[in-house]
This record gives C-alpha cells, structure tokens and sequence, in this order.
C-alpha cells in the first residue's frame, strides 16, 4: 500500500484531514503545526508544476548500483537540477517566509541572494544529499544568513523537487529489495514509519492481517518496505529490547523504540486509523510523541525542523503533559 495521491487537490486534502484530525484531540498545537501545513500545501502545489522532463541526467547504472546498496542519487551530479532547484525556489521561498516570519529577514536575503545568481543551488543541493554541507558556512556568511537557516532553506527546496521526481526515478526499479533504514532514492533517513492496514484484496485478506511496515523518507517522500521485527537503524532482532510509546485514545499514532542502539522512529498506525494521513503532516502531528520519547533519553533517528527541541523551537507547556 502506497500512500500515493495523485492530484493537488487529493494531496491537499488529505494534508488538512491529518491535521484537523490531529489538532481536533490537541488543539495546544495548532502554533505549532499550522507552519508546517501551510508549507506542506504550497509544496504539493509546487510538485504538481514541476517538469520531469527539464531533468536529463542518466539514470543508466542505477538498478545496478542499487542492488549492490548505493541510493540511486548518492553519486550523481545535480546541475541538470538547476532548474527545477530554481522553480522550487520560486514557490517555497515566500511560503517559508509567510509561515516562519520570525527568520523573514533570512529568507529575504536567501530569495535576494538566489535572484542575484549569488546560491550555488545545485552545489548546496548536491552536498545536503551527501551530507558534507562543505559550503553551507561560507554561502551562509556571504548571504549574512545563518547556515541552520540555509539548511533548512535547501531541505524544503530539493525536498520538493526530490518528491516530485522521486515516484519518476525508482520507476524500473520496484524489482530490487532495499531493506536498509536509510532511502533507496536519496539516502536519507526517514522522519516517520507506517503499518498498513490489511490488503483489500478478499483471496489475499485471508492470509493477510496487516502491519507490514514502511518507512517515509524525510527529504524525498519516498515509502519502502522493511521487516517490521527488525530495528531499521542497529537490525536489532531482540523483541524485549524494542517497544512503542503511544497515549490512550489514540492507538493510530505511536513512537517504535529501539533500546539497544537509543533511537525512536515515530508510525502511524494505519489499522487503527480511518484513512491514510498525509505522512508529513502526521510526523509533525506525533511531535507530542517525540518528546515522550525525547523524556526518556531516547534519540530521534532524523533531526527535523519541528523535533530540534534543543534547538529553539519552543513547545507549549501541556503538550507534553
Ligand atoms: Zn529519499
Ligand atoms: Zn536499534
């Protein structure tokens, strides 16, 4: 089951269901997570508009390079992303602005710097997936912005063209099995995992009960399968040392913890839950999960925007009551 919607109009949908879903048992979170839907909306707008076609890079070698475990993007060139890396620019820019005013001024100057030809995109891009960030300090002093900032900057920028290429990309490659905790496509790490509900399918209904387990990519949204008794990040096999975390009343949404390597992913329960939720949206909707986790000294496997606690992002006091 792929949680795959194919329109604009499907994807918004399914982004406010999530989040009306979520804020309706937590409205204490409506500062924090109404941000992130309104960037999660003009994203898909953006999506839907970018050309795949602008993209000519050589994907010959990838189905080989994947089966022997390297992600198809890890050791390609992005310029021929310049492109749709700009269009996305155009569209995300002046939604970060809108939704975090309090960095405005910073996104001001990245939007002036990126219109004077000044942000080496396809560069920056190239080294968030390789994950050097060599030049974010440098490009970050000349621009007067801090490097967090165009991190966060160029995470929402290649996300939204990773997304919108990345369903493209893996076409031809569904034959090859990728068990690992990071992304087949772009090697990045997932912000959330999912149980699908049982197949549809009546011959099949039988002998399936649900529960395989994916995981969501953070950067490119892409959903592979792993083996849901294995910890993704240490494959630890050890069922004593893994267990989840949820609140009453709301069993479709938990945190897996892992206490041999001490690290937590948050699911979405999808038995438990009426309809596939944007899984996005869902992530920052389990933030309140993420600090119950956080509370008993475990580790987030990817550091996101709304999890960096430590970082500045303040949450309301009862939220994590
Ligand atoms: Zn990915
Ligand atoms: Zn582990």
């Amino acid at each position: 089951m792929q949680p795959v919607a194919a329109t604009e109009n499907s994807i918004h949908q399914a982004i406010h269901t999530t989040a009306e879903e979520a804020l309706s048992a937590r409205p204490v979170m409506a500062s924090l997570i109404r941000p992130f839907v309104n960037l999660f909306l003009q994203k898909a707008s953006c999506i839907t508009r970018l050309d795949f076609d602008t993209w000519t890079e050589d994907l010959k070698g990838a189905h080989d390079r994947l089966l022997s475990g390297i992600p198809i993007l890890m050791t390609l060139s992005l310029e021929p992303w310049r492109k749709p890396l700009e269009t996305a620019c155009e569209w995300m820019l002046p939604a970060i602005r809108e939704a975090f005013p309090a960095i405005g001024g910073d996104i001001e100057a990245v939007t002036a710097a990126y219109r004077n030809d000044n942000l080496p995109l396809s560069r920056l891009a190239e080294e968030y997936l390789d994950g050097s960030f060599t030049h974010y300090e440098s490009s970050a002093q000349s621009i007067g912005v801090s490097a967090d900032t165009l991190a966060f900057v160029m995470n929402t920028v290649l996300s939204t063209v990773l997304e919108a290429f990345a369903p493209r990309i893996w076409a031809g490659m569904e034959d090859v099995r990728w068990s690992k905790g990071n992304c087949p496509i772009c090697g990045c790490l997932p912000s959330v995992s999912y149980l699908a509900k049982p197949s549809g399918d009546a011959g099949e209904f039988l002998k399936d009960s649900g529960g395989k387990k994916f995981l969501h990519c953070a950067l490119c949204g892409h959903n592979w399968r792993i083996n849901r008794h294995i910890c993704p990040v240490c494959d630890n096999t050890d069922a004593e040392l893994r267990f989840f975390l949820s609140v009453p009343d709301y069993p479709g949404e938990r945190v897996d913890i892992c206490r041999k390597c001490g690290f937590y992913l948050p699911c979405a329960d999808l038995r438990e839950r009426s309809a596939m939720p944007h899984l996005d949206t869902a992530a920052v909707c389990m933030v309140h999960l993420d600090i119950l986790a956080r509370q008993q000294g475990f580790k987030p496997l990817s550091y996101l925007t709304w999890n960096r606690i430590e970082n500045g992002i303040e949450f309301p006091q009862d939220i994590s009551s």
